[in-house]
């Protein structure tokens, strides 16, 4: 699969971002809230809460922030629900 650590290599997400992931994700602002056969759904409390989702066939994430909207790149909240998941592993 594809990991943060893929993605920042490939230079598909900027380092910015890449870091403000890390730090929501070592804060424990980025939950796991649920699975179902097709997705999982993850909330990350930044600013304002967002809501993560990872599509799995074929494998998708989105987010409802604007960042996410307007580029259609992972955002930072993305980047955290990615290393919340990794982590589990
Ligand atoms: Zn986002």
């Amino acid at each position: 699969m594809e990991s943060v650590s893929d993605l920042s290599r490939a230079k598909r997400i900027s380092q910015a971002v890449v870091k403000k992931g890390i730090k929501l994700f070592l804060a424990g602002d980025a939950k796991l809230e649920k699975t179902t056969d097709s997705a999982i759904y993850f909330r990350v409390s930044s600013k304002n809460t967002h809501e993560v989702v990872m599509r799995l066939r074929p494998r998708k994430w989105s987010c409802d922030c604007t960042y996410f909207s307007l580029k259609v790149k992972p955002c930072s909240h993305i980047v955290s629900a990615m290393l919340l998941l990794e982590k589990r592993r």
